[in-house]
């Protein structure tokens, strides 16, 4: 039986494709489990909110019986008050001829302003996964603009890159996505993201075995794996959508039920100091979810060539939060 208060759930860019993917699964309860009520709350800048509400008609249709409201607001005030969950997707998308830098500032302002909302009406629990890009960078200013919440209910999402790791071990070996673990994303959720599958099980064969054949680790699978996003543009003509609807909802099903044992996940979260990441920085490192909390995997041998990479990815971040700080928006 369903226990009675409703989780509520915000998302902002609810309109967007990925809020679109995201919002009947959510409402199926594939991301809190299938005994707990949603309440969603749906954030939208105002020319989008008839489109949020027409995704809100088809919610209605779909019937859910776990869906107890749907709420549409463009006030991030009354869209965060009382969050317990924020699916921070919304972002100004990069156009054409805008740099990173333009892309940062844009971005930034609208994450600084969310934190700002969270730390004053959102649940003292709440849990953030951001999704718009730069992700981890987002997900460092908006928790650098709620001093009440502590910085680890702020993480960004690497699962979907977690996820493609797996997929290509799969597609490589033969192994099916149920026999692989232990894979990690490392770093930042842009192309220098290090998918590392050192410590990885795959079917019968460990990582490291796969990995002793370097050419393909190097001009195979990381590049594959980090630049699955724009083959998907390509071949779609559109970015992906539903593989990242999944892989948000994914991340917040295991930070609230649990990792599977003997396993862990990838989640950009404040870094701890492990593994000598900077303690401002939200990175991607290998966690498992205890008691409701992610926790880092710590004492993991990292080898000179992984080492390099996460050295190259961790400089990136650092580079993106000295650019924001520039803004004052940190
Ligand atoms: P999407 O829903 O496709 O994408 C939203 C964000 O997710 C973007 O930052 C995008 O980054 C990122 N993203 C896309 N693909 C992936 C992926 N595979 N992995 C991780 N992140 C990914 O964008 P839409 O333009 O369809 O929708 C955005 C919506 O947000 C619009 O409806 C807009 O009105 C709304 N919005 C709401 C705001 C608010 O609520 N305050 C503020 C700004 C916008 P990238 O661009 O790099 O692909």
């Amino acid at each position: 039986m369903p226990t009675a208060a409703p989780a509520v759930v915000t998302v902002t860019g609810a309109a967007g494709t990925i809020g679109y993917a995201s919002l009947f699964r959510i409402a199926a309860g594939a991301m809190l489990g299938h005994d707990r009520h949603i309440a969603l709350r749906l954030l939208e800048l105002p020319h989008a909110v008839a489109a949020a509400e027409g995704t809100a008609m088809e919610l209605e249709d779909g019937a859910f019986g776990l869906l107890d409201s749907v709420d549409i607001f463009d006030d991030a005030r009354q869209a965060f008050d009382g969050a317990e969950y924020g699916l921070l997707i919304g972002a100004k998308p990069r156009t054409k001829g805008m740099e990173r830098a333009d892309l940062l500032a844009a971005n930034s302002a609208i994450f600084a302003a969310q934190g700002a909302v969270i730390n004053d009406v959102a649940a003292d629990d709440i849990r953030v996964v951001v999704v718009g890009n730069p992700a981890n960078t987002n997900a460092a200013v908006a928790a650098a603009n709620a001093p009440d919440v502590p910085a680890n209910r702020f993480t960004a999402l690497t699962r979907l890159d977690h996820n493609r790791a797996i997929a290509q071990l799969a597609r490589r070996t033969g192994a099916p996505v149920r026999e692989i673990s232990r894979v990690c994303i490392w770093g930042n959720h842009s192309a220098s993201q290090y998918p590392d599958i050192f410590h990885a099980q795959v079917g019968n064969t460990s990582g490291a075995e796969l990995a002793a054949d370097e050419r393909w680790l190097v001009d195979d699978f990381i590049p594959t794996v980090a630049k699955r996003g724009t083959a998907i543009i390509e071949a779609r003509g559109a970015s992906s959508a539903a593989s990242a609807a999944n892989a948000a909802i994914d991340h917040m099903h295991d930070w609230v039920l649990g990792t599977p044992a003997g396993d862990w996940t990838s989640v950009a979260m404040a870094s701890t100091g492990a593994y000598g990441i900077r303690q401002d920085l939200v990175c991607s490192v290998p966690a498992r979810s205890v008691n409701g909390q992610w926790e880092v995997v710590e004492g993991l041998d990292i080898n000179a060539f992984s080492r390099g990479r996460i050295e190259t990815s961790v400089a990136e971040l650092e580079e993106e939060l000295a650019a924001v700080a520039s803004l004052s928006s940190i």
